[in-house]
C-alpha cells in the first residue's frame, strides 16, 4: 500500500492508523543507511523492527476498546475515525482529551519515544494555528496558509507519522547564525534551495538531525529558534515531505536496540527510535508542501508568540520516565532491603519532589489555556520546564545509580536464569529480600536499561538535547522573562540611603 500525497479536498482518506497499515506503508522504496549498507525492509530488519511492531501495537490500541474512544475522535468531515493527535484543540474540554491520549501513548512506551506519532503532530497544528501569518508571506506559486491547513487535514484524515528535522549540519558553528545579532555568513552545507521549477523548489544540504526518521512516513523540515535568523534567504524554507522522496538520503547512527545473548534489555528493545542525518540530494519539494519560503518573520514570530500545542506530548513523555525512574528505584530498594535507610529514602523522596512538581506544572499549563488570535486553545507557557527537565533528567539518573549500587551492572542473563547448573547459586546467592532472583534480575535489568545500558545513555544525552541548547534556551527565558515590576520595586528601595529603624 501506498499512502497518497494528495492534500486536496477529494483526497484519498484512511483515518486513524492501524498496526498492519503502518507496518505496510513503511515498504516505500525509502533510502535508509545504516553501517554503511542501504536497508531493503526496514520492518523486518532487527535494527528497527523492534520499535516499528511496537508502535504498531500502540496504532492497534486506537480501534481496541477500552482505548477508543479515549484516543480517537470521528472527523466531521468524512466521518472517520481519527487520532486525537491531529485534533484541532478549540476549547478546554479539547485540551483535556488530548492529555489522556497523551498519557496513554506515554503509558504504553514508558514515556520512551521522543519523537513518536503523537510529538509532531502538535507542529503542524502550530503552523495551522498561525496559518494567516504564513499566507501574508506573499508567492505567486502558492499560499503558504492554505498549504498548512490542506497538510494538517492530510495528515489527521491518514494519522501520518511525522519527524522534524531542525538543525544545519555541525560542521563549522564559528561563523553560522547562533541566534546572536551578528553578521553571519551562510555554508553551502545546510539546506537551501538552489532552484526553482515549474513544480516546486529543488533544495540541497543536509540536515542535523531527525529522530525516527527512518520509520516515519514524512519529514516535517524548518528551523530552530538557533537557526531562523539567515543571512541569505535561500536557506529559509519550511516544508515537509515523504520520507521515501527521491533524493532523500537517511543515515541512522549506531543502534541501541541490540541486545547480546540472553541478556533481556526490556525498553532498548522495543524503544530505539533511531536518530538520523537526512541529506538531500537536489530533492524536489512540491509547492503545495511548502510553508515558508526566502522569510523567516513567520517562524520567527512563531517562537517569540509563548503558543504551546507541543505540550502534551511532551510533558506526558517527561512525566511517565519520571514515574518510571522513581517507581524502579523504589522497588529496586526494597528489592535489596535498603528502603528503611534514612539516606536511600531521602535519595527517593527527591526522586518523588521532581515527578510531584512536573504533575503540579503540568496542571498549571493546563489552568493557563488561552485563546490564540487563529482561534483555537493553546497550553499555556512551559517555557521554564523544558529546562528544568534537561538538567533534572541526569541528576534522577544519577540518584537511580545511587539507590542501586553494583546490583546495576551484576545481573545474571535470562540464560543464566534457565541453566540448570547454575540456578542453585543464582537462587541463593542473587535472590533479593523476600524477591527471587527471576524477579530482582529482571527489575535491575530495567534500572540498568534508564542509567546505564546504550539505550539508557542515548535517552540521557536526547533529554539533554532534544529542546535545543539548553543555554540558548536559558538565555532567550532571560530575555523575555518581565522583571520590570520587581525592578521598578528595587530602583525604589535602592534609590534613598537605607536607614535602620530602631
Ligand atoms: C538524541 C538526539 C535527538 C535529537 N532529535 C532531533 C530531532 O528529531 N529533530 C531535530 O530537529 N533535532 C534533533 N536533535 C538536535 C538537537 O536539537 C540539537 O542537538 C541541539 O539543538 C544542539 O545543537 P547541536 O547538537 O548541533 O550542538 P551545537 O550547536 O553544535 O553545540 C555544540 C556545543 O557548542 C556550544 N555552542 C554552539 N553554538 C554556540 C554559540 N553560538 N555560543 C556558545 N556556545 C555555542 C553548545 O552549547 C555545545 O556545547 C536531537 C539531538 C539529540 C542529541
Amino acid at each position: 500500500m501506498t499512502l497518497t500525497t494528495k492534500t486536496t479536498p477529494g483526497m484519498t482518506t484512511s483515518g486513524a492508523m492501524t498496526g498492519a497499515r503502518y507496518i505496510e506503508s513503511l515498504k516505500d522504496g525509502r533510502e535508509v543507511w545504516l553501517d554503511g549498507q542501504k536497508i531493503a525492509d526496514v520492518t523486518t530488519h532487527p535494527a528497527f523492527c523492534g520499535m516499528v511492531h511496537e508502535l504498531a501495537r500502540i496504532y492497534d490500541l486506537q480501534h481496541t476498546e477500552p482505548y477508543r474512544d479515549e484516543m480517537t475522535f470521528l472527523s466531521p468531515e468524512t466521518g472517520n475515525r481519527c487520532s486525537l493527535s491531529w485534533l484541532l484543540p478549540r476549547d478546554r474540554e479539547d485540551l483535556k482529551r488530548k492529555r489522556r491520549n497523551s498519557e496513554i501513548w506515554n503509558e504504553q512506551c514508558w514515556g520512551q519515544l521522543g519523537r513518536g506519532p503523537d510529538i509532531l503532530a502538535p507542529y503542524i497544528i502550530t503552523l495551522y494555528d498561525i496559518r494567516s501569518d504564513l499566507s501574508a508571506v506573499p508567492s505567486s506559486h502558492c499560499d503558504f496558509g492554505e498549504n498548512v491547513a490542506n497538510y494538517h487535514r492530510y495528515c489527521m484524515e491518514n494519522d501520518l507519522f511525522l519527524t522534524h528535522a531542525l538543525g544545519d549540519p555541525q560542521v563549522d558553528r564559528s561563523e553560522q547564525p547562533q541566534n546572536e545579532q551578528r553578521a553571519t555568513h551562510e555554508e553551502e552545507v545546510a539546506l537551501h534551495v538552489v532552484e526553482e521549477t515549474r513544480d516546486g523548489v529543488i533544495v540541497h544540504g543536509a540536515k542535523q538531525l531527525a529522530t525516527a526518521a527512518p520509520i516515519s512516513h514524512e519529514t516535517y523540515v524548518s528551523l530552530s529558534a538557533t537557526f531562523v535568523r539567515r543571512a541569505d534567504p535561500r536557506f529559509v524554507l519550511a516544508f515537509s515531505i515523504p520520507t521515501n522522496s527521491a533524493g532523500l538520503k537517511i543515515l541512522c547512527r549506531e543502534p541501541v536496540s541490540q541486545g547480546w545473548g540472553g541478556y533481556g534489555h526490556p525498553l532498548g528493545m522495543a524503544y530505539d527510535e533511531q536518530d538520523a542525518m537526512l541529506f538531500f540530494d537536489h530533492v524536489l519539494v512540491p509547492w503545495d508542501r511548502l510553508f515558508a519560503l526566502y522569510d523567516s518573520a513567520p517562524i520567527l514570530m512563531r517562537y517569540q508568540s509563548g503558543i504551546n500545542f507541543i505540550g502534551w506530548a511532551n510533558l506526558c513523555r517527561i512525566h511517565e520516565r519520571m514515574r518510571l525512574m522513581t517507581a524502579v528505584a523504589t522497588m529496586i530498594a526494597e528489592a535489596i532491603g535498603v528502603i528503611e535507610y534514612r539516606e536511600v529514602a531521602a535519595k527517593l523522596g527527591e526522586m518523588v519532589t521532581y515527578t510531584e512538581m512536573w504533575r503540579h506544572a503540568m496542571d498549571g499549563v493546563e489552568a493557563n489555556a488561552f485563546r490564540t488570535e487563529g482561534g483555537l486553545m493553546s497550553l499555556g507557557s512551559m517555557s521554564g520546564m523544558n529546562i528544568f527537565f534537561a538538567q533534572t533528567s541526569a541528576r534522577m539518573v544519577q540518584l537511580l545509580r545511587e539507590i542501586c549500587g553494583s546490583g546495576l551492572i551484576m545481573q545474571p542473563s535470562e540464560n543464566d536464569l534457565a541453566s540448570l547448573e547454575l540456578r542453585p547459586y543464582l537462587e541463593r546467592y542473587m535472590r533479593g529480600k523476600g524477591v527471587d532472583v527471576d524477579y530482582k534480575s529482571r527489575l535491575f535489568r530495567l534500572a540498568h536499561d534508564l542509567a546505564v545500558s546504550a539505550f539508557g545513555m542515548r535517552q540521557e544525552v536526547y533529554e539533554y538535547w532534544h529542546g535545543g541548547d539548553p543555554n540558548r534556551n536559558r538565555i532567550n527565558l532571560l530575555r523575555g522573562y518581565d522583571q520590570s515590576n520587581v525592578m521598578s520595586r528595587i530602583k525604589d528601595l535602592v534609590s534613598q540611603p537605607l536607614r535602620n529603624e530602631g
